[in-house]
């Protein structure tokens, strides 16, 4: 056997599908934000970040700061062990706390990400079902997916965001099946929403436990930041609502919230939760504050919807390809994994505008994408410095202009199902 050849084999196979992913060597500063330092090599130079996560930029909100520096001047850094080993950090009570108040529910659990969330309560919650079937939406995130896996429990797959398919699904299972349903609110690179309130007819109807991930809607949508699911009004009606802290909120860490006895149970079983480090206190305390402003503040929230949809009206016009999305998410259709990454390297190199290739298996083939996440701190100016690099850049490239949506595309199946997305 020779190891070496095959681990290169399989870099080159990457790089063949011009799928292989390069990192850029980037450096925030405080008070900045979206532009950052970019190291390449030996130069360095000022770029704006057109594709965080930290979508209303709190990872450098003064108070999120403050919350982090002090509590490790007074705690340490890390947690010092498992919860199982070493206990609770007082920091990581308040956060849950502050988590169960924000989605109204009774009980809160954390865990060191938002992946290993989905991971370790969607697959412990199957596990404790006995005979539990999975209905879990086609384009469910890769955390999702690896839940339902490790679970080992059945699972259908049904075509995103159909109702009908899904409604198929539960009359097949019958009223009496433990019949868990797990699916998003926001996806993350279309920028749709479920139709959650319909969903939860559905499961009352069959008799069906909930899971949604709102990862990329916490700290932006509903009166509180509480999500979608807030927003609509339908918090009270799912049965376990996930989220990250390291999104929006702009630290790290993810959650479920729920009624007391599946929290506990999740507690009590999950691998992913029993046999890891908890989360340090700095960062708790840091997520707490960051929570606790968004709950109160709109102001990040309104700047983040009218700069994105400030940001599609001119593109659109400008005659770029946007997807359509009902959300924050500007999704641009590139369609080629060659011109995707070619388009990003130029915009960085010609324009000083960071934008991270998507491509597949986070996307289906043929759907390759700029994926552009405007926020409260992208700028007027900003804006038509966008529009105008992305149409020299298309124009130089001689890509699309006529791409208006993936409706012609074949549906992409089950693909994330069956590769790890990222
Ligand atoms: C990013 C993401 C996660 C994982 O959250 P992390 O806190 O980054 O681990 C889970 N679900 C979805 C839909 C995501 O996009």
């Amino acid at each position: 056997m020779n190891y070496q050849a095959v681990f290169e084999e399989a870099i080159v196979s990457l790089k063949d599908e011009k799928r292989y992913r390069v990192f850029a060597d980037l450096e925030r500063q405080t008070g900045k934000y979206p532009y950052a330092c970019y190291r390449n090599g030996t130069s360095t130079r000022e770029i704006a970040v057109w594709c965080s996560n930290d979508y209303l930029g709190m990872g450098q909100h003064p108070k999120v700061i403050k919350a982090m520096t002090t509590t490790v001047e007074n705690m340490g850094t890390g947690a010092g062990g498992t919860r199982n080993i070493a206990g609770t950090n007082h920091p990581l009570v308040m956060l849950e706390n502050e988590l169960a108040d924000l989605h109204q529910k009774e009980s809160a659990l954390v865990f060191t990400s938002g992946f290993v969330s989905n991971e370790a309560a969607i697959s412990t919650i199957a596990k404790l079902l006995p005979d539990c079937l999975i209905l879990s939406d086609q384009l469910n995130h890769a955390s999702m997916i690896a839940g339902v896996r490790n679970s080992g429990v059945a699972k259908k797959v049904w075509r995103h965001n159909d109702l009908e398919h899904l409604e198929e699904l539960l009359k097949a299972a019958g009223n009496e099946r433990a019949k868990l349903i797990v699916f998003e609110s926001v996806y993350s690179m279309d920028g749709d929403i479920a139709p959650i309130e319909k969903i939860a007819d559905l499961a009352d109807k069959y008799n069906a436990m909930t899971y949604i991930d709102e990862v990329h809607a916490v700290g932006m949508y509903g009166p509180r930041g509480a999500g979608i699911c807030e927003r609509d009004g339908v918090m009270d009606r799912i049965d376990i609502i996930e989220g990250t802290l390291a999104k929006a909120y702009g630290v790290l860490g993810g959650y479920i919230t729920g009624n007391k006895t599946v929290v506990d149970a999740v507690r009590s079983f999950a691998p992913g939760f029993i046999f890891t480090t908890a989360l340090p206190p700095g960062l708790a305390a840091a997520a707490t504050a960051s929570i606790a402003h968004l709950k109160a503040s709109k102001e990040e929230r309104e700047g983040q919807q009218r700069q994105a949809q400030r940001t599609k009206d001119i593109l659109s016009a400008a005659g770029l390809p946007v997807m359509p999305s009902q959300t924050h998410i500007v999704p641009v259709l590139v369609a080629d994994p060659d011109l995707c990454k070619q388009a990003t390297d130029m915009l960085l190199e010609k324009h000083n505008i960071y934008i991270q290739p998507i491509n597949y298996p986070t996307v289906p083939r043929g759907t390759e994408r700029l994926r552009i996440t405007p926020g409260p701190f992208h700028n007027d100016a900003m804006i038509e410095h966008l529009k105008d690099a992305l149409v020299d850049v298309w124009q130089t490239l001689g890509i699309s202009f006529q791409n208006t949506g993936i409706d012609d595309l074949e549906a992409p199946g089950a693909i994330l199902h069956h590769a790890a997305g990222g």
